[in-house]
């Protein structure tokens, strides 16, 4: 039902007139084709070819996880991104940031806030429908929207944790692209062991004042809203008991954006240093209950890196794509160099393993759908999906040479954005010290 909506979303049927007329109805030629072919369009799942047999592995219509409502749903985000985004990228990388407009015309079309009911003010779609904005995003190759953290890592813990009045107030804002989130975790002296934060918020009559710096944090130099992780009790047991949550807003006294970082890659996404010095939060700001953060973040980082994971394996899609088509147009002594059986037997042990890949990382989507993915199963699919793609981007660049070395070329600009897959929502080592846990115990 919900997905439906979601389709009618796009079709302009409840948020945008504007994008009624121009929607293709061959845009579901893909599902249309496939029920076509089957007898009992009611078992059309059953039917759906997994990425190894279909053409290519950027196909809709394809995953036994998906229905003909997704394909639909896909069908135009797809086309949201190459209509809106990619004929930008570039100048928003220079600029270091994409348009506040983006960030609207995506509320506006419905693909912010997917995942959260409509009772709370976001779009009322199902996690596989999130799903399909993470990986269309990767498959036009344009890192610069930081939409996958705002809907689905900074919504979740208002909806989860938060009062109906900061419900009431931030949801519909964020669903529309009018007010942009992020998280601010890690500081220049903490990161991996987010236990060792020091920003702080005292207690002062019924007000907080913060204080503190952040750092590295996605969406900082545009946010409206940051969720800042703050110690509020310094004499706790240990310190993940003395940890909060705090909704803090632009344009607060004393709440400062550093300057945008200049990164490797990702170089339209704004990731911002920010500064909190005495600043006044009334009793109101405080996410869910005081001293609780340590547990709510726990809580919510599987579904953070369950979606690197899945935008990890998107791109090993589309980079293995763009390395297929390179490789049939490249000649080299006379011939394509996809006649050289070394090239040939590349293509055919990344295109396996990527299909590995996807195959576990469908199965993680599903579980989680299910409210079923543990922790530890988000951490091997974060940690071995991201190590992935690091090993499918130099592989697939190499297959380019020296082209693929030039900024012009989808490739590079893929390489270069994989290499903080494994650093960032938590380092891959770390994603294995959570699972050893769960092997040998703490002996
Ligand atoms: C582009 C980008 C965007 C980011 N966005 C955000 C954001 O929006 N919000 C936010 O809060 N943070 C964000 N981060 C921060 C990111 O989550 C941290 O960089 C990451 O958690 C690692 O922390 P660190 O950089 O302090 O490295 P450190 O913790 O100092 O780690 C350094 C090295 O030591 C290793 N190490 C540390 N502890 C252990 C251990 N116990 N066992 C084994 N190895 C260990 C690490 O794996 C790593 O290799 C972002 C970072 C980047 C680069």
């Amino acid at each position: 039902m919900y997905v439906k909506k979601l389709v009618q979303n796009c079709f302009g049927g409840l948020r945008n007139a504007a994008f009624r007329v121009p929607v293709q109805r061959t845009a579901s030629a893909t599902c249309v084709r496939l029920q076509h072919s089957q007898p009992d369009s009611r078992d059309v799942r059953s039917y759906r070819p997994e990425t190894s047999s279909a053409k290519t592995l950027m196909d809709i219509g394809t995953r036994r996880i998906f229905s003909e409502d997704h394909d639909l749903f896909r069908q135009n985000v797809r086309r949201f991104f190459q209509e809106e985004v990619v004929p930008h990228h570039n100048q928003w990388e220079k600029a270091g940031e994409v348009s506040r407009e983006l960030w609207e015309k995506a509320g506006q079309q419905g693909l912010l806030g997917v995942n959260i009911s409509e009772e709370q003010g976001g779009v009322g779609g199902d996690l596989l429908s999130s799903a399909v904005v993470w990986e269309e995003q990767m498959y036009c190759n344009c890192s610069g929207p930081g939409f996958s953290l705002h809907s689905d890592i900074v919504m979740p813990y208002i909806c989860s944790y938060g009062s109906k009045a900061q419900v009431q107030r931030f949801i519909p804002q964020l669903a529309a692209g009018k007010c942009i989130g992020a998280i601010a975790m890690t500081e220049p002296g903490a990161g991996s062991d987010l236990q060792g934060v020091r920003t702080f918020a005292k207690k002062d009559g019924n007000d907080w004042i913060l204080n503190g710096n952040k750092v590295f944090i996605t969406n900082g130099w545009l946010s409206d809203l940051v969720i800042v992780v703050a110690v509020t009790n310094r004499e706790a047991p240990t310190a993940a008991h003395g940890i909060s949550l705090f909704l803090v807003e632009n344009g607060m006294k004393g709440f400062h954006k550093g300057r945008k970082l200049e990164k490797i890659g990702l170089k339209a996404q704004d990731t911002a240093e920010l500064f909190f010095e005495d600043v006044r939060l009334p009793t109101d700001a405080l996410l869910g209950q005081v001293n609780k953060g340590f547990y709510y973040l726990m809580k919510e980082l599987p579904q953070e890196r369950l979606l690197i994971a899945d935008m990890a394996i998107a791109s090993c899609e589309f980079m293995f794509e763009e390395t297929r088509k390179y490789v049939t147009e490249r000649k080299a002594f006379g011939k394509t160099i996809s006649h050289l059986q070394t090239v040939q037997h590349k293509l055919a042990e990344l295109k396996t393993e990527i299909c590995v890949g996807r195959a576990f990382l469908d199965s993680c989507l599903q579980l989680h759908t299910e409210k079923k993915l543990d922790s530890p199963t988000a951490s091997m699919a974060k940690y071995w999906a991201t190590d992935l793609q690091n090993k499918v981007a130099t592989q697939c660049l190499q297959l380019h040479g020296g082209w693929g070395y030039m900024w012009e070329f989808p490739i590079a600009k893929a390489f270069v954005d994989s290499r903080v897959q494994p650093i960032y929502g938590g380092t891959n080592e770390i994603m294995k010290e959570l699972i050893a846990r769960t092997i040998v115990g703490n002996n």
